[in-house]
């Protein structure tokens, strides 16, 4: 049964801006903590990679201890259920070639409940572009594809070969056997910005604008601060080929939403034997005094909670609220200080125009540069998606949703009746959307945001290997940690090998 969560936002005219969504992400009764227990794992954070680590430790019979700041599973990925329809407020599409997402789909038997985006015959609608310096038009879907894959394909062949040789393996980009480091980080070095100023000539003044206007809503930031690398490595997770853009990254959602996977993993981990406690923020993780390698985790309220091993899975962005003692290495506080760039915006809207049940458009500049129609709602209106990069100075849409309103309609007009939406840059437990890193960030801070402090790991989507910001880099985090906490715990307590999971 949903349950309404403290987050998120729905508007419409006649309520105004309305705290809190319904979803069967929200967790009740809110905890299931046993008295004064040592446990073996605290997991700090209830998104995919907390959900991952723990349900594994759980089912590797390690005592372990879920500790989430919100009042619900899933993080920066959830499903909103309003007016008979789901809405993903973060996290959305999947892939078969995100492997540790896929396993975990396999697993809960969901791999094959796929819906895709939009309506069907999509590609009968019709494809909006207003840019500067072109005339704004309309055109098809097919062109409007043909464009934006010349203009990409235009900026990440960088080597004269889609990024082959200098990031044939994404999910290993840094010391590997085929590309040195130095020539990695070479082109780390570079921002969106530069790699645009070296090729902007080759390409007409509309597909300028729809470049940029790309970036800026894959990135979250500005061109001048996100980093060219991300998106070479993006580029190399769709197999180097632009021709998978859409299939790899934008075409299929989960049927029953991004909660309902979310929701196996969590039950799955209770079951074997997970204790939890939701709406229990933490604010910090110190070394006991006690000198057996113990940690003591605080919650805001002053709740104390000790373990052998922790796995923070808490946010770039939030990290720099959290008190650690022994302090964190150097490079770990300047990572954490610089955090990453991302502040985007996702906007639902409920409309009334069926004509636009199979547009798209895309307008920049804008609050929300790129729109798309993705399905109708049982009162027969259009659902829209929109998003734009980082406007925080300018557009908080909770506290101006007719900025909002005006926004959608600057891509196309359009009559909206509601608005639901959830700001990933206000909210205190992200502050931001998925992490996209700045120029050097990835050649200076990745292995050490990726290593270990103490006897706590750090495991997040944000500086996962391979598909960074998004679901599948969170789960291969939180496997992975939760692997090395087991096998040292393991040696610990001296248990027979299992087999790995
Ligand atoms: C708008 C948007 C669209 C996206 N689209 C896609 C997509 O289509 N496909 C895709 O694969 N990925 C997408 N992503 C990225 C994906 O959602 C994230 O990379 C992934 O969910 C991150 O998971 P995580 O577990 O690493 O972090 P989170 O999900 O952020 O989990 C961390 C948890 O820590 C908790 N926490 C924070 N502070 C504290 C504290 N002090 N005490 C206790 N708990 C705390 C948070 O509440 C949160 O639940 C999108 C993200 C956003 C925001």
């Amino acid at each position: 049964m949903a349950t309404k969560t403290g987050d998120g936002y729905t508007w419409d005219r006649a309520s105004g801006v309305l705290p809190g969504l319904e979803t069967e992400a929200v967790i009740s009764p809110r905890r299931s903590v046993s008295g004064n227990t040592i446990y073996d794992v605290i997991v700090i954070g209830a998104g995919y990679a907390g959900l991952a680590a723990a349900r594994d430790l759980a089912h590797l019979q390690h005592k372990t201890l879920l500790i989430e700041a919100r009042d619900r599973i899933g993080g920066r990925t959830y499903t909103a259920k309003q007016d008979g329809f789901l809405y993903e407020m973060g996290g959305t599409w999947v892939t078969h070639h995100m492997g540790y997402l896929f396993r975990e789909m396999v697993r809960y038997g969901m791999d094959r409940d796929l819906i895709e985006t939009g309506s069907p015959g999509m590609h009968n609608g019709f494809y909006t572009i207003n840019v500067p310096e072109a005339t704004p038009r309309r055109t098809t879907h097919e062109e409007a594809g043909a464009m934006m894959a010349k203009a990409w394909d235009v900026f990440v062949n960088v080597d004269g070969q889609f990024g082959r040789t200098i990031c044939p393996l994404p999910h290993a980009q840094l010391d590997n056997a085929i590309v040195s480091r130095s020539e990695v980080e070479r082109w780390d070095q570079l921002s969106c910005q530069d790699r645009f100023k070296q090729i902007k000539h080759k390409l007409t003044a509309e597909e300028q604008g729809i470049l940029v206007s790309l970036l800026l809503h894959i990135s979250g930031g500005h061109m001048e601060t996100s980093s060219l690398w991300d998106m070479i490595r993006s580029h190399a997770l769709l197999m180097h080929n632009s021709d998978n853009f859409a299939d790899v990254w934008l075409r299929y959602k989960l049927r029953d939403g991004q909660t309902a996977l979310a929701k196996r993993l969590f039950d799955d981990a209770v079951d074997a034997g997970l204790q939890y406690a939701f709406s229990t923020p933490i604010k910090s993780i110190i070394r006991t005094s006690s000198g057996d390698g113990l940690t003591r985790v605080t919650a805001v309220d002053g709740e104390e909670f000790i373990a052998r091993k922790i796995i923070c899975t808490i946010p770039l962005n939030v990290l720099k609220d959290i008190h650690f003692d022994p302090p964190l290495s150097q490079g770990r506080q300047e990572a954490i200080n610089i955090g990453h760039v991302n502040q985007m915006t996702k906007i639902h809207a409920n409309i009334s125009n069926t004509e636009l049940e199979r547009w798209n458009g895309m307008r920049f500049p804008g609050h929300l540069m790129y729109g798309y129609a993705d399905g109708v709602l049982p009162s027969g209106e259009v659902h829209v998606v929109a998003f734009g990069a980082d406007e925080r100075d300018e557009f908080v849409p909770e506290r101006q949703p007719e900025k909002a309103v005006a926004a959608l309609n600057e891509i196309h007009p359009m009559d909206v009746n509601k608005l639901i939406f959830h700001n990933w840059a206000s909210d205190q437990y992200s502050k931001g959307g998925p992490a996209w890193w700045r120029p050097q960030y990835m050649s200076k801070y990745q292995d050490e945001l990726q290593s270990r402090h103490e006897n706590t790991f750090f495991a997040s989507g944000d500086w996962a290997h391979g598909w960074r910001a998004s679901i599948d880099g969170a789960v291969e985090q939180g496997i992975l940690n939760a692997q090395v906490a087991h096998t040292e715990l393991r040696k610990a307590k001296r248990l027979p090998i299992r087999g790995n999971l």
